[in-house]
């Protein structure tokens, strides 16, 4: 149990290449149960090769959306996540699941965190139905094809994306 008086602090790691509304409904969620969540710009993603928006723009995109949520905060972080967390004071990692392919990949990466943090709880917001299908990597190659995202994502990341992206 945290200590009396103590905030419970959580960190929402991702690549967020770019931020979905999955992804902020995931935040908004986190955001209702904790008392201070800090959203995690991964800026050295391991399994991806290069982001289309760098760290900062992909941070920016996130404070835009989440102004009106005040116990939010927004930071880039190229550490190990649970030193990340460690330094955010978080006692837990919260992480969205959208399918079986999402649960495999948690999964183990559930086992090696534990492994590196026994302290440290991850805790998984089962995504809306409304976003069970959306990612960022379909985002982009919707955009790419010039198919309106604009449902999908805040209107400053759907306004970039077809500036970059569109054909
Ligand atoms: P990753 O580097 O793990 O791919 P992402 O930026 O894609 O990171 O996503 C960050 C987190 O948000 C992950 O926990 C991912 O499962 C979750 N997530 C992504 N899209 C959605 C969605 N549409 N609904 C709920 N959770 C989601």
């Amino acid at each position: 149990m945290a200590a009396e008086g103590v905030p419970r602090v959580a960190v929402c790691p991702g690549s967020y290449d770019p931020v979905t509304n999955g992804h902020i409904d995931i935040i908004t969620r986190a955001a209702n149960i904790f008392d201070k969540v800090v959203v995690g710009v991964a800026n050295k993603p391991v399994r991806k090769e290069k982001t289309l928006f760098t760290g900062e723009e992909r941070r920016e995109f996130i404070k835009e959306a989440t102004t009106g949520l005040e116990n939010v905060e927004v930071e880039v972080f190229s550490s190990l996540l649970v030193e990340f967390a460690r330094d955010q004071g978080a006692s837990a990692i919260v992480k969205g699941l959208r399918a079986i392919s999402d649960f495999e990949y948690e999964f183990e990466m559930n086992q090696l965190n534990k492994k590196l943090a026994p302290d440290l709880e991850s805790v998984y917001i089962i995504a809306s139905p409304n976003y069970s299908f959306l990612s960022s990597t379909g985002v982009k190659e919707m955009a790419t094809f010039g198919g309106d995202v604009s449902d999908l994502v805040p209107g400053p990341v759907s306004e970039a994306l077809s500036g970059r992206l569109e054909r």
